[in-house]
């Protein structure tokens, strides 16, 4: 028996779960097709466990540095299950969240692997959905007016290195650990690799990250990266750049040992364990896109702004289509998506605009382009910087390393990027956001009067100062 739906979602993640939402919202019929758990990779093993684990690393550094803030404490110790559990708690709090919002748009979930079918008795175009279930029942067929593929991606690895999920694990398999390992090789100093790196260097595991490229962060502003490695390596990580991991090189015995090539000779590296965070690659395989003349290019499916691929009613967002994979991006995208679908007339996204953010310790986020960026495309930039040195806040918080970079165009006064490393600067990156949304020039942010004592007094001292008219500095 077929079902009949406005919209089938493949793939229950921040992207399709939320894209669900608003359709439903705009009176469509929708349902979801999950294989395994709703909220996807971030909620079930990214952006939420990750930052759980970051969390506790957090508390656990500053409780030990808790006598600076004149607290005394002792024997302080840290307990990795409670660590886990905690994150676990949060995990199923936000996945009967996430059920409840499904029940609350009457959006209908099937627990399933769904494919695409080619054109069929059930519909003359492809787009039918054949769900198969873990337990033998028999196949369900969805029938949808629209589909909007939101499969995510799951973690590579470099070709010949293979992942054990024990002594060479991804990130998955990292985020359920038992107990921490006292040293971690990580390959990749990418955001995931550098959030790892700081997390497990504040809960007091030896750290090195080996990276191929000459810096870390590739995609953040060259003094931001900097910025972070010298915080990085201040706490003792140690960061080796240059440097190309020999997975025919590896050796698991006690542990885990490699070599990787740089300048021209090889060096060793041992460790409990190893962490692979070298990027993630689509998920498209066995989802029926053969069926279909979706085009696919190095492994990302391929859209036009409004997320359609070349079968006009089949949509695809999120980490599939590649680009930014962020958690919010992909939500995003499924929005513009559905509303397109709905014939609402959506503004295309204008990725420019969306923050990224960084969430180790210290934490950096930007938005817009970096500076090697914008004098790339032919900009004549103004630069405005400050240091979080020079903010009360950051001194009586005790975080004051980092600071805030304006990227600003001398013809136009446009804000071109926001680039900033420091205390809570993945909250404090939403105002750089709505500038770029809202088309600000750094004087009107200047202008927008800061509230004392904040952390956000850095934005508009750097907004200030991209005409040298800082007041603190
Ligand atoms: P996913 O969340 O991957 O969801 C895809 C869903 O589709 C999955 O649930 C999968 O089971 C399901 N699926 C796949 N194939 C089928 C099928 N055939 N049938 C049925 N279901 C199927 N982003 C941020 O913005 N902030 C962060 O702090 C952040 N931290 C991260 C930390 C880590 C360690 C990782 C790995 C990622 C992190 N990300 C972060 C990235 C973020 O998780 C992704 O960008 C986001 O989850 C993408 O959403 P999505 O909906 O496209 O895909």
């Amino acid at each position: 028996m077929a079902k009949e739906y406005d919209l089938v979602v493949l793939g229950g993640g921040t992207g399709g779960y939320v894209a669900a939402i608003r359709a439903s919202q705009l009176g469509m019929q929708v349902a979801v097709v999950e294989k395994s758990e709703l909220g996807g990779t971030c909620l079930n093993r990214g952006c939420i466990p990750s930052k759980s684990l970051l969390r506790s690393a957090e508390v656990f550094k500053q409780t030990k540095e808790a006598n600076e803030y004149g607290v005394e404490a002792s024997d302080i110790t840290l307990n990795f299950a409670k660590v886990q559990e905690r994150k676990n708690r949060i995990i199923k709090t936000l996945q009967q969240g996430v059920h409840g919002l499904m029940k609350k748009g009457k959006i209908d979930v099937y627990e399933g692997f769904g494919r695409i079918l080619g054109p069929s008795i059930f519909s003359p175009m492809p787009g039918t959905i054949s769900i198969e279930y873990e337990n033998g029942d028999e196949n369900t067929m969805l029938v949808p007016k629209n589909v909007l593929i939101a499969t995510g991606s799951r973690p590579r690895s470099l070709p010949g290195l293979e992942l054990d999920g024990e002594i060479v694990m991804s990130s998955d398999e990292a985020l359920n650990m038992n107990e921490l390992p006292s040293s971690m090789i990580i390959v990749g100093g990418g955001v995931i690799g550098i959030e790892w790196a700081s997390m497990l260097s504040d809960f007091g595991v030896d750290v090195t990250v080996i990276e191929y490229m000459d810096y870390i962060l590739p995609t953040e502003d060259e003094v931001i990266a900097k910025e972070v490695e010298k915080q990085l390596k201040k706490k003792g990580v140690h960061v080796v750049k240059g440097a190309k991991v020999l997975p025919d090189k590896l050796q698991k015995e006690k542990g885990v040992t490699v070599e990787a090539e740089i300048n021209h000779h090889n060096e060793t590296f041992s460790a409990d364990r190893m962490l692979v965070s070298v990027g993630r690659e689509a998920v498209t395989s066995n989802i029926g896109l053969q069926n279909t003349d979706i085009v696919i290019d190095k492994g990302f499916i391929q859209t036009n702004d409004f997320y359609q691929t070349k079968e006009s009613h089949i949509y695809a967002i999120g980490d599939v289509i590649g680009g930014m994979q962020l958690a919010h991006v992909a939500s995003h995208e499924g929005i513009v998506a559905v509303e397109h679908m709905a014939d609402r007339n959506p503004l295309p996204l204008d990725y420019d605009t969306i923050p990224s953010c960084i969430y180790a310790n210290p934490e950096a986020a930007s938005v817009g382009l970096t500076e090697k960026q914008a004098i790339d495309q032919g900009f004549d930039t103004k630069i405005g910087k400050f240091p979080f040195k020079a903010i009360g806040k950051a001194l009586v918080h005790g975080e004051s390393g980092g600071f805030v970079k304006i990227i600003a165009d001398k013809k136009t006064e446009d804000l071109l990027g926001v680039h900033m490393v420091g205390p809570h600067v993945t909250d404090m990156i939403s105002e750089a956001g709505l500038a770029k949304v809202l088309d600000a020039t750094p004087w009107e942010i200047a202008h927008s009067v800061h509230p004392h004592p904040t952390l956000s007094e850095v934005m508009g001292e750097a907004a200030m100062a991209v005409e040298g008219n800082q007041i603190h500095g």
